[in-house]
């Protein structure tokens, strides 16, 4: 019920959001516990054990991030984040399910079977430093260490957008609103704390939380925060491919992965995440779009599927963000049959890839069986269709078919073909097989003079 509203009456925004950076000096505005809308029962009961062992060790204790702004938009939080005036040791201390972690930043971590609650000390911006040994900031810009602790009001700071910039106490209840971020939430607004310009330049990965944040809660980018990025994009290309695969599957795999393609396209970031695709889609000429369509269709049937409580993997979005490289890369290969060609050019295109966002291997093999089973699908004749059943890729390689049908490509029913075939009876199936006819002999190339053994393989 009416948390916004509550909301809005506190901040009596009329027209809204200051367009300034937040005033800080006057600190925290403080939102009582009857104006907000959180309460105790919608933290997680190991949540609130450790924000209790905290503040009754002496320490500050604040539930903050996504956690807090997820529960004031009456959602569900992914996980619960806590903030403390303890530094790790000392937190490590007071729990014994607790281990250090982190390199970058230094957090604890409490395990409660498979909850894990992520505590954070309060950490002050790099500027405020003055040893100058404990963060640093590479000459671009880019923080590569932050690790000074500061106060809770330092901490709020350095945090990225206003909306993730709200603090809830557990000492009292009350929420500590350090850049405005009630107003955001109100006003549906995402908005970087301080001047973007920079905040971007020392972590280039917040262009991407802009986007994912806008997308996810269906939020519109605050003009001065989103303009910089066209600018800024290519600050991306530096980042660890390591990193941007984390970042590319809360972005495309969180339930809004199609809305999330549209501001990637808007802000000019697309390429950076995928420049094969990128530059497949700037060279499709078809008339109805195909490649980008393509996409935006595969993208729309993972949130589905997710809204729908069914899985989705990452094996499966790759491959059909990689399908127009993948195909471009074929058509380059000559003299070589399809399936040698494809694993060639799987191979290619993924190497390709890895340069701006890695995949892991566990992801890259189904990937490429469910480029393989594209061959495959088309081969029906005998007994090949009813085999092609029982390979584990035949749901994933089908549901694939399926998209590439529907976004336009000419495939002559082979999707419909093959939903009618898993339908069918044994005797139906039979006769389904029948109709196709004998199996189409292989095309063979005619041989260039002086270029033998490849062509020899083609048995289709
Ligand atoms: P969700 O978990 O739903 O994706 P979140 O806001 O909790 O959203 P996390 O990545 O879990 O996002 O980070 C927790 C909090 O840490 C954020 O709310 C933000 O305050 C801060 N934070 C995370 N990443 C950055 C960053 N790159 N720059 C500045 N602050 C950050
Ligand atoms: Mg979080």
């Amino acid at each position: 019920m009416g948390f916004i509203n509550k909301l809005m009456h506190l901040v009596r925004g009329e027209s809204g959001a200051p367009t300034m950076a937040p005033d800080t000096a006057a600190g925290p505005r403080i939102i009582p516990r009857d104006q907000h809308g959180i309460s105790r029962r919608d933290i997680s009961d190991n949540a609130l054990k450790v924000l209790y062992r905290l503040k009754d060790a002496g320490y500050q204790a604040y539930l903050v991030g996504g956690g807090v702004r997820d529960l004031l938009l009456g959602g569900q939080p992914k996980d619960f984040d806590i903030a403390t005036d303890a530094h790790p040791e000392q937190v490590h201390k007071l729990f014994r399910n607790s281990i250090l972690i982190g390199r970058r930043f230094r957090l604890v971590h409490v395990r409660f079977g498979r909850e894990i609650i992520e505590v954070a000390t309060f950490r002050a911006n790099h500027s405020s430093d003055n040893n100058g040994t404990q963060a640093r900031q590479s000459a671009n810009g880019m923080l590569t260490r932050d690790n000074v602790y500061g106060t809770v009001d330092e901490d709020a700071l350095r945090r990225d957008f206003t909306i993730n910039a709200m603090y809830y106490n557990i000492d009292g209840f009350t929420i500590h609103d350090f850049a405005n971020g009630a107003e955001d939430i109100q006003s549906r607004t995402i908005r970087m704390i301080g001047d973007p310009y920079e905040r971007y330049r020392e972590d280039p990965v917040r262009m991407l939380r802009a986007i994912r944040f806008a997308a996810k809660l269906d939020f519109h980018i605050a003009d001065q925060t989103g303009d910089p990025i066209d600018e800024l994009g290519h600050l991306l290309q530096p980042i660890p491919a390591a990193r941007m695969f984390e970042e590319i599957l809360k972005l495309f795999l969180a339930g809004q992965g199609e809305a999330t393609y549209e501001l990637l396209q808007d802000y000019n970031l697309f390429r950076y995440l995928f420049p094969a695709t990128q530059a497949a889609i700037a060279a499709d000429q078809s008339e109805t779009q195909l490649v980008e369509n393509f996409i935006i269709r595969a993208l729309r049937n993972s949130d589905e599927r997710i809204s729908h409580g069914k899985s989705v993997t990452p094996a499966f979005l790759l491959a059909a963000l990689l399908w127009a490289p993948l195909q471009a890369r074929m058509a380059k290969i000559r003299n070589m049959p399809p399936v040698p060609a494809l694993h060639q050019a799987a191979q290619d295109v993924i190497q390709e890839q890895v340069q701006s966002t890695s995949i892991p291997r566990r992801f890259s093999t189904p990937m490429k069986e469910i480029w393989d089973m594209q061959l495959r699908l088309p081969r029906r004749h005998g007994n090949r269709a009813q085999q092609l059943l029982d390979n584990k890729r035949f749901r994933a390689g089908y549901d694939f078919l399926l998209i590439r049908e529907a976004s336009g490509e000419p495939l002559q029913g082979l999707g419909e073909w093959w939903t009618r075939f898993q339908y069918a009876s044994e005797e139906q199936r039979l006769e389904m097989s029948k109709e196709l006819g004998k199996a189409p002999r292989p095309k063979r190339k005619r041989k260039p003079a002086n270029n033998d053994q490849q062509d020899r393989g083609s048995q289709a």
